[in-house]
Formats: C-alpha cells, sequence, structure tokens
C-alpha cells in the first residue's frame, strides 16, 4: 500500500478503530491506496469522550494562546505543503499543480485568519451603557464539542476552514472526512498535535454515512458544520434541530454566470473555463449555465473551442497538467450518466467532449476514472443537465435576448450557492449582480475564496457562512449580562 492504514484519532494519538474496513483508491488509476479502518459507535463515543474531556481546559485558554498554538500549526502547514499536495492529488485525483498551489494554502491561510481575528479581540463582546448606573455585557462563548464533516473535493482544506474557527472559538472538535478521501484527516491530527494542540482539541473518525450520521445525532455534539449534497445536508440538519444543535451547511449549486453584451470575450470564456474546468469541475461553486446573448454567441463558443486545447489531462505530478480524473468510480458513472442524458434525451448540442476518455493518456492511467472536459450549447432551461447539479466538467451555454430575462432564468432554480457577472460596464454588472440569488458572487473573476471573504448558500444550497469575520459567529453563542449598581431593585410588589 501507498499509505499506512487509518485508525481513529483521539487523546492525541492514533488509535484502534473497531468497525469495517474499506479502502481508499487511487483514482487517475484505480488502484489501492490504504485500508481505512471505520469507527464503530464505541470509537466515535469515545472520541467524542475525549473532545469533552479537552473542552473546559481549551475553551478557557486565553485566545492569544490558543492562537500562538494556531499559527504553529499554519508554519507545519506550509512547510509540508508539498508532501500534503501529493498525498491529497493521490487521494482526490486533482493534479499536483492545483493541490499544491491551493488546497493546503487556502487551507493555511483561513487557519492564519482566525488565528489573527481571536487574537486581535474578535472574540469580544460589547457593553452596551443603559444608565449611568446599569450596563448590559455581552460575551461570545465556545459552543461545545462540535462536530466537522466533510465533502470529498477539498479534503483537507474543507477540515482546515472548519476546524479553525472551530478551535480558535475555543470549541473541540470530532472530525469525519468523506471516506472517498480521508487519507489528510490523521495528517493534519498529527500537525495539530505537533503544533500544542491538547490532546483531544482535534480528533478523527473514519467510515460512511452511518458513522456521520451516528456522529451528528450525538446528544453530546452541540454543533454541526457539514459540507456536502443537499439531500445529505437536509438529512442531517434534520436530525441536529430535533436536538437543538447548531449547525451550518455548505450545500451544491447549479450556479449562473451572466455574460453581458459588453463583455470582454477572451475575459468571459477564461472565467467560464475556471468556473466549469477546473478540479475537473467537482467545486461546489461552478458555474455551469453559462448565459450569453444571442448575438455573441457564435464568437463565445468560437474562442471556448480555441482554448480548450489548454485543458491538459494526463499524469497528475506533471507540472503542465491542469486536469485530472474524476474522483471515484460512482461519481464517474454519475458523470457520464448526466453527459448521455445530456446527449440522448436532453439533446442538447455537444459543441465539445462526450462520453470518450481525453485524447492521448499514458497507458497506465487507462482504467482511471478520466472524462473529457465537455460542452454542451444550445440548451434550454427545462433540460435535466440545466437543472440539476452534475458536478463535473460539463459548461452549458444558454443565450438570452435582454438581460431581464437572463436575471429572471438565472434565479430559477432551487439553489442558491454562487453566481457571476462578466462585463465592462461596472454600474451593470453591479446592479445585475445586486438581483442573483446567489450567497457567493463574483464580478469579472470566478472562483476566488480568500479568508476574507464570508461564503455560504443562499435557498437550498446552505444555512451559515464560513471565513470572514461572520465566520467566527457560526462558533459561539452569545451571553448577555445586564448589571444594576443603583442599589435598588425595581419592584411592583412596593407596598401602595
Ligand atoms: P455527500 O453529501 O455524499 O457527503 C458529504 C459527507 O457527509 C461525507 O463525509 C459523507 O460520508 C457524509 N455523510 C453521508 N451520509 C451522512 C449522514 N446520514 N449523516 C452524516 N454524514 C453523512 O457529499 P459529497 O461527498 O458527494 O460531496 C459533494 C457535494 O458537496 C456536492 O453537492 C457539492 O456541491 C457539495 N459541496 C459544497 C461545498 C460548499 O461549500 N457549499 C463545498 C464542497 C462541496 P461518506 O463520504 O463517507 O459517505
Amino acid at each position: 500500500m501507498a499509505f499506512d492504514a487509518r485508525h481513529v484519532y483521539y487523546d492525541g494519538k492514533v488509535q484502534q478503530s473497531h468497525g469495517d474496513v474499506f479502502r481508499t483508491i487511487d483514482p487517475s488509476t484505480g488502484n489501492t491506496l490504504a485500508d481505512i479502518h471505520s469507527a464503530n459507535p464505541t470509537d466515535v463515543d469515545v472520541a467524542i469522550f475525549s473532545a469533552s474531556k479537552a473542552f473546559p481546559s481549551w475553551s478557557s485558554t486565553p485566545p492569544m494562546a490558543r492562537s500562538r498554538i494556531l499559527l504553529k500549526a499554519v508554519s507545519l502547514l506550509r512547510e509540508r505543503n508539498d508532501e500534503i499536495a501529493k498525498l491529497e492529488t493521490s487521494d482526490t485525483g486533482k493534479p499536483f499543480s492545483e493541490t499544491s498551489t491551493v488546497d493546503v494554502v487556502t487551507g493555511a491561510d483561513v487557519v492564519e485568519y482566525f488565528a489573527g481575528l481571536v487574537a486581535g479581540g474578535g472574540l469580544n463582546g460589547e457593553t452596551i451603557q443603559l444608565r449611568e448606573d446599569a450596563w448590559v455585557y455581552t460575551k461570545k462563548e465556545p459552543l461545545g464539542v462540535c462536530a466537522g464533516i466533510g465533502a470529498w473535493n477539498y479534503p483537507i482544506q474543507i477540515a482546515l476552514w472548519k476546524s479553525a474557527p472551530c478551535l480558535a472559538a475555543g470549541n473541540t472538535m470530532v472530525y469525519k472526512p468523506s471516506e472517498v478521501t480521508p487519507l489528510h484527516a490523521q495528517v493534519l491530527a498529527e500537525i495539530y498535535t505537533e503544533a500544542g494542540l491538547p490532546p483531544g482539541v482535534f480528533n478523527v473518525v473514519y467510515g460512511a454515512g452511518d458513522v456521520g450520521g451516528y456522529l451528528t445525532s450525538h446528544p453530546r455534539i452541540a454543533k454541526v458544520s457539514f459540507t456536502g449534497q443537499v439531500a445529505t445536508g437536509k438529512k442531517v440538519a434534520g436530525s441536529a434541530a430535533g436536538n437543538m444543535k447548531y449547525v451550518t451547511m455548505e450545500l451544491g449549486g447549479k450556479s449562473p454566470i451572466i455574460v453581458l453584451p459588453d463583455a470582454d470575450i477572451e475575459n468571459a470564456v477564461d472565467g467560464a473555463m475556471m468556473a466549469n474546468f477546473f478540479s475537473t469541475g467537482q467545486v461546489c461553486t461552478n458555474g455551469t449555465r453559462v448565459f450569453v446573448p444571442e448575438p455573441m454567441k457564435s464568437a463565445f463558443e468560437q474562442k471556448l473551442l480555441e482554448k480548450m486545447q489548454y485543458i491538459r489531462a494526463g499524469n497528475l505530478s506533471n507540472a503542465e497538467t491542469n486536469f485530472g480524473p474524476l474522483v471515484s468510480r460512482m461519481h464517474y458513472e454519475k458523470v457520464m450518466g448526466y453527459i448521455s442524458h445530456g446527449i440522448k434525451v436532453d439533446k442538447a448540442k455537444l459543441l465539445y467532449g462526450g462520453l470518450e476518455k481525453p485524447e492521448g493518456l499514458p497507458e497506465d492511467l487507462t482504467n482511471g476514472y478520466w472524462v473529457r472536459p465537455t460542452i454542451f450549447t444550445d440548451c434550454t432551461d427545462s433540460m435535466k443537465i440545466i437543472k440539476e447539479e452534475i458536478f463535473g466538467p460539463v459548461l452549458n451555454i444558454l443565450t438570452y435576448k435582454n438581460i431581464e430575462e437572463a436575471v429572471e432564468r438565472a434565479n430559477n432554480t432551487e439553489l442558491g450557492l454562487a453566481a457571476g457577472v462578466f462585463g465592462r460596464d461596472l454600474n451593470m454588472a453591479h446592479k445585475v449582480v445586486s438581483r442573483l440569488e446567489a450567497g457567493i458572487t463574483w464580478i469579472n473573476t470566478w472562483g476566488e475564496s480568500p479568508a476574507e471573504m464570508s461564503v455560504g448558500g443562499w435557498k437550498q444550497s446552505g444555512v451559515g457562512v464560513e471565513n470572514g469575520r461572520r465566520g467566527i459567529e457560526a462558533w459561539v453563542r452569545n451571553k448577555s449580562t445586564l448589571v444594576d449598581m443603583s442599589d435598588t431593585i425595581q419592584t411592583v410588589f412596593a407596598k401602595l
């Protein structure tokens, strides 16, 4: 095996797991990477107990001291960037050119951001002077033991986006990675321990949905931060609501891009390609519905076709490779099913790609889960490929007659994760973006999600936000105290 077997991690070290064993696979070749030992319910109970024991001391550690430990973890993450990126490339199938420049980097940035925020007074409450001799003060108190549940597309980044604000705010965490990409979790736990995080503050359990379900519905869990599909999110949020747990839900999308009539076509094409083919289209914010003005359609398609040759599938460790396979056989079949449906049932016009593997793949990669980047055009709103999240490299072109109509059609979905506008007239771009029903929006760019920017979906795409100043609020509860120094108690029960 290329990697050591994985077991549950609690009390600051790897411990024996007692559940079933499954395997994680390199999606570029189909080869097995490691045995992963699932947690059984007792293992999950013990990990939660470890997190509960650690909570009183960690939550009362001054924010500045917590921050120092997190900053040490940031240094370790950056020192080990390439090693972790290689591991993520093996597990996810994303090219090293991507994992080495995005995944660990953007995760470490978020840890640094929240470490800085809490050290700089980000957990301070307010003081409200009511009268000369009475005031209210508020405190931001940590919640307790929190559960983090990750999706498979940005494994270590998701783990860091969840654990950074959670731990900075004084909570402890039990984290479950996706069973499809679990390798990063132990590395992260070890880095936190090496940085000085006390045992029990960050713990890991492995397993499929049943382990996630057991963890998130556990009575000792105060909050669930979940990233995944809408259907799973609804189940998890439903069980959490029944127990009055706090939740953050980062779910799927079917995001629109509106190319305005005055847009620079080259920029809009570059943006649309980044919005659909980066990470082989396995990004929640993918801009899969590209609305182009009717008169621009042919120029847009021509420029797009010119640039498709710059998508390079191949050996994932080669610096020039910028396109990998899909993450698993199951996901490959799902995406191929959508492409096939687009061709045969929706009858959209296939402009590029289709059901074959990318051309020129080396012999040793032919068993991997490779698909061709695909473009459909002349799409209509009622097609299945336009309505449902594909989560693969499938760009769909729709044309529009006027902006009013484009906005209305862009919003005609139950999802509301992201949206974007390309255009030279910034007044118009702002007006259009302000009418798009999505929590994450971009003008003349796509996909950047820096630590400072709060991100979260609207409608069925989620609840709450991650990152930015607002991100910390999801990990604390408010406590208000009213103090009266008048030495008299206001009472209605006085003698008449
Ligand atoms: P899933 O919903 O299938 O799984 C997400 C996580 O939930 C996995 O760890 C999974 O475990 C776990 N899980 C499954 N069932 C349960 C359950 N009953 N209770 C608790 N946990 C459970 O999503 P995917 O992994 O397929 O991720 C892709 C989806 O994630 C896409 O829809 C994408 O849009 C979305 N996403 C959203 C992001 C955002 O920020 N809005 C960012 C990234 C992705 P296991 O894998 O072991 O089954």
